[in-house]
């Protein structure tokens, strides 16, 4: 079994199984014998259950307080992020995917008697795993763009943060949809590691080494894999910024979950005509942050818990390389309380460089550093000195900052606000190098949970001529019919063909 702990107070909140290779194949084995009537179902009627589930999420108050029980996140996290990407997520992708899943027609140039329609086909059993730091929206959302796309999933939460899966799979029972369609299967690695080697197509999102392996599996199964890894996403600050609003925006997106979020604030680079400045406004808003247990029911705080413990220890080490390096901690900079909750106040560095381990390795958790620059040149080499490449944040003159955020080697970029595009479902979001492979959201993120069988008909119309182009294509090959091809290459492809043939005028 594994016992599920409460990050804030240490209480045992729960257990769950510790599911065995042999577990997860049953469960497998279920939802590939539920996938032919979920696929052959209309996309309407697939909608539907998705919509049902949702109104029974919202309507069900254990939903965010198991989250925030499990995670040590505020309400306002659990309710006003997770629950309302949920929702979101379903409204934006049942209306996308009428559009992601319609057959297309392509009409051929050469064999311009035919038609070839795409017809998009489910992949089969999905097998979704997900991180801690996101209970709805990094595990059961993913199950959304596959069960759209006529998939059954099996989702494989992960072992820190299992209670509200749990919560989500009965409701989807409860909605009166299929039980065998989405299921969750709880573990640790090895129960993950049992997914992949069984799945027709993997959605990760998870640290880059567990990506590699899970990547590499899928590589030898050759199935396709989708992975959402880590994140050092850069914020800058050009002159002539807003500088109020972007210390209000730094600070939420920095602290954000305690900073266990993959696209949050990782450096900040302040323009040093500015940076006095900026710090002044940045730090006694990051003091300001209200930090504590928090209560399920929804009390006004603003950060809380630490939801895994390995997190801290990173954030220690981050802290005393950079301070080793020249780096000053400007507020923050130790645990909070002396009891079993895993707290750390919110921490800003101030003079850090990139041979800090800071600057460099994601941090994921309450702690930012800023770096100062003098040219702009010099930020943008800077925010694209990275392995990772999965979001950023540009403050500045609205025209500059944009023309500086489409230089960004990042999956996203946001000008003059922060975190955003997490909300923008149409938009798709995939992380650039080791931050990822395949998208979320989007047609894209609909699209790839399909394989695509191209279906070529004749044109009814165009037989004869049909009956023509079929001699070039078979035997006995007939010089007459070389001949005419050749002169309909130099026709469509050779350039100044066409002009020599026409007479001169
Ligand atoms: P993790 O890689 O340790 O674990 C993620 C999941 O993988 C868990 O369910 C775990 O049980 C499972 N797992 C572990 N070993 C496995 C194996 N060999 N085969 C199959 N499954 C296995 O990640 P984590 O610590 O839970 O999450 C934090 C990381 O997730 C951070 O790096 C963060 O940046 C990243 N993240 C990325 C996104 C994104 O959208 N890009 C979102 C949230 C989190």
């Amino acid at each position: 079994m594994i016992r599920v702990h409460s990050p804030a107070t240490g209480e045992l909140l729960g257990e769950v199984p510790d599911l065995d290779a042999a577990a997860v194949a049953e469960a497998v084995a279920r939802a590939r014998a539920a996938a032919p009537e979920w696929a052959s179902r209309p996309l309407g009627e697939r909608v539907e259950a998705l919509f049902r589930w949702r109104d029974l999420v919202l309507d069900t108050p254990l939903v965010p307080e198991t989250l925030v029980r499990e995670s040590g996140k505020p309400r306002h996290e659990a309710e006003g992020i997770e629950v309302l990407y949920l929702c979101e997520l379903i409204r934006a992708m049942a209306r996308l995917s009428r559009r992601a899943f319609a057959e297309e027609t392509r009409n051929p140039l050469l064999f311009l008697t035919k038609k070839t329609r795409l017809v998009r086909h489910p992949l089969g059993v999905v097998g979704v795993i997900g991180p801690w730091n996101f209970p709805i929206l990094n595990n059961a959302a993913e199950a959304v763009a596959p069960l759209l796309a006529g998939n059954t999933v099996v989702l494989k939460p992960s072992e820190i943060t299992p209670l509200t899966s749990r919560v989500l799979n009965d409701l989807w029972v409860k909605a009166g949809n299929p039980p065998d369609v989405f299921q969750v299967v709880t573990g640790r690695g090895a129960a993950g590691a049992a997914l992949v080697d069984l799945v027709d197509a993997v959605m990760f999102t998870g640290s880059v080494a567990t990506g590699r392996k899970i990547a590499a599996r899928c590589g030898e199964r050759l199935v396709p894999c989708v992975a959402e890894l880590g994140g050092k996403s850069p914020f800058v600050v050009l002159p002539g910024a807003n500088l109020e609003r972007a210390a209000e925006a730094a600070a939420w997106s920095s602290f954000i979950h305690s900073g266990q979020v993959c696209v949050r604030t990782e450096r900040i680079y302040v323009h040093a005509s500015v940076a006095d400045r900026f710090e002044q406004l940045f730090v006694p808003r990051v003091a300001a942050l209200r930090q504590s247990a928090p209560d399920p029911a929804g009390g006004a705080h603003d950060l809380g818990a630490v939801t895994f413990a390995r997190q801290i220890e990173v954030v220690e080490r981050q802290i005393a390389d950079a301070v080793a390096k020249g780096a000053r901690v400007l507020v923050g900079g130790a645990r909070r309380g002396s009891g079993p909750g895993l707290f750390f106040e919110p921490t800003v560095l101030s003079g850090a460089t990139h041979d800090m381990e800071v600057m460099r390795e994601e941090t994921f958790g309450p702690l930012v550093p800023v770096m100062r620059f003098r040219e702009n040149a010099e930020a943008l080499q800077l925010a694209n000195d990275t392995h990772l490449g999965l979001n950023a944040t540009v403050f500045g003159p609205p025209g500059e900052a944009e023309a500086f955020a489409r230089r960004l080697h990042s999956g996203q970029a946001i000008v003059n606000d922060v975190l955003v595009t997490y909300f923008v479902v149409e938009s798709p979001l995939g992380g650039w190098r080791a931050s990822g492979l395949g998208f979320r959201h989007g047609i894209e993120g609909l699209r790839q949970w399909t394989r695509v069988e191209a279906v070529t008909v004749r044109r009814p119309l165009l037989a004869p001529v049909d009956r023509f182009l079929a001699k070039s294509l078979a035997f006995p090959y007939d010089p007459r019919v070389l001949a005419v091809l050749r002169a309909a290459m130099r026709l469509l492809y050779r350039r100044g063909f066409a002009a020599k043939l026409r007479p001169p005028s």
